[in-house]
């Protein structure tokens, strides 16, 4: 490793006498080890002071880019005021929930709560309330967060496609059984389950676009099939918009494939890395909740709808409404990905540029993967050697095999010239 990273060695190792793996997430304990103390629109910075492009964005928040000036302003502004209230609502509440259901199709009503799993959670347990039944359907590849219902079946190693993923102590059996895997873009997958399973599935929850496999696009005719599965056997049709809401568009992905989901979960891009996430759909379901009065499903949280995070998402929202934010992103996840293709063809690397607006991957494989059984044929130990080598020339991609890379408002051309420059000769060293 070229870069000199002895402060953040040093922390790192203090790190670890306190927290198990030194981290406070699972996928964050990767070599290297940083210690960050900065970030400023497209960069971040470890304590040793290197400076790095960031397009893992914290997993997808930045969209508009790191200490958004005016975000922060209107958090700060709106804290000097009020913080968290136990009862009631408040009118940052109200104004961020009509806004929502302003944009995003399926979104006649919207309650908020702090993380995407919490969101995914609330929304798998309205659908068995409603369904009165207990199985969901998910995709093999699909995030949708840390709870027994859905973590499982995302990055699973090869043997295991389909079935119980190591990592799952703890959790509940039954609830691990009732959730039923299915191939993304396999409607046929999907009808079959369906059909061996008649009248127990409450739910299938998919990512409209499964960016945590980096970008698998649902072929043509996939997400209305979802629709019309799910209206066909009474099942709920749940679009986990976490990565893929406000950030492909303030509607969602929804919106740009016309398919209209029965529940959406939201989060991440919403607030530019400030903590909330929402839940939305039909006024007819979410009534069912019992924020109102008779309603039987439970949902609460101390900390739902603080002002930090209602503020934070009113301020995001309100820059996506008036400033170019998706024309920006969109132009410039078409050069990176137009840019990437050309290096490779030119240099006569095998690989498959994906992505879609802002979100852009780098499969080393010869053809468009539709699924996850298709990314074992990504080389992975060239992607994790690629990520490593643009590391030490400053350009901070997500430390996984597969992962999607994010750009943000605050990227520029320049960035992203500087990151074609680096790859070209990144690849081309590489290719020796
Ligand atoms: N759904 C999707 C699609 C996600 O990508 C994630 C997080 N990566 C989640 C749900 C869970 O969100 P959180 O980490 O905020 O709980």
């Amino acid at each position: 490793m070229n870069l000199k990273l002895d402060k953040s060695s040093k922390l790192y190792e203090e790190a670890n006498l306190y927290t198990p793996g030194g981290v406070h997430t699972s996928i964050r304990n990767v070599e290297p080890h940083l210690v960050f103390n900065r970030a400023e629109g497209a960069y971040i910075y470890d304590v040793d002071g290197n400076r790095y492009i960031d397009y893992q964005a914290a997993f997808g928040p930045f969209i508009l880019g790191h200490n958004n000036r005016y975000v922060n302003s209107k958090v700060i502004e709106n804290l000097s005021r009020e913080d968290l209230f136990g009862t009631g609502t408040t009118e940052l509440e109200i104004e961020l929930s009509k806004l929502i259901c302003k944009h995003v199709p399926s979104a006649e009503q919207v309650l908020f709560c702090n993380s995407g799993s919490e969101a995914t959670y609330h929304a798998i347990r309205l659908s068995r309330a409603i369904t009165e039944r207990t199985k969901i359907i998910k995709f093999q590849g699909c995030y949708h967060g840390w709870h027994d219902y859905v973590a499982r079946n995302m990055l699973s190693p090869w043997d295991k496609i389909g079935k119980r993923d190591p990592g799952s102590a703890g959790m509940l059996d039954e609830a691990i059984d009732n959730t039923l895997i299915c191939t993304f873009n396999d409607l046929e997958d999907v009808e079959q389950t369906f059909k061996q399973n008649q009248g127990q599935i409450a739910a299938l929850i998919v990512e409209p676009i499964p960016h945590n496999i980096g970008c698998i696009l649902p072929q043509s005719g996939f997400l209305a099939g979802l629709r019309k599965l799910c209206s066909e056997y009474g099942a709920l049709l749940i679009f986990d918009e976490v990565i893929t809401g406000f950030r492909h568009d303030l509607g969602g992905f929804q919106k740009i494939a016309g398919i209209t989901p029965d529940i959406t979960t939201m989060g991440k891009a919403m607030a530019n890395g400030f903590p909330i996430a929402a839940i939305a759909g039909k006024k007819e379901y979410m009534s069912r909740f019992n924020t109102q009065p008779g309603g039987d499903v439970w949902f609460a949280g101390t900390y739902n709808g603080h002002a930090v995070g209602t503020s934070a998402a009113l301020a995001t929202m309100q820059l996506m409404e008036t400033a170019p934010v998706h024309k920006h992103v969109f132009r410039l996840g078409d050069r990176v990905r137009v840019g990437i293709r050309d290096i490779l063809d030119r240099l006569g690397i095998e690989g498959y540029v994906a992505g879609f607006g802002s979100v852009w991957t780098t499969y080393f494989m010869n053809f468009e993967p539709k699924n996850y059984i298709d990314l074992q044929h990504n080389d992975a130990e060239f992607y994790v050697s690629f990520r490593k080598k643009l590391l030490e020339k400053g350009i901070f991609k997500l430390p996984m095999n597969l992962k999607r890379n994010h750009i943000s408002y605050s990227h520029t051309e320049a960035d992203i010239d500087y990151t074609l420059d680096v790859i070209e000769a990144v690849l081309r060293e590489m290719k020796k």
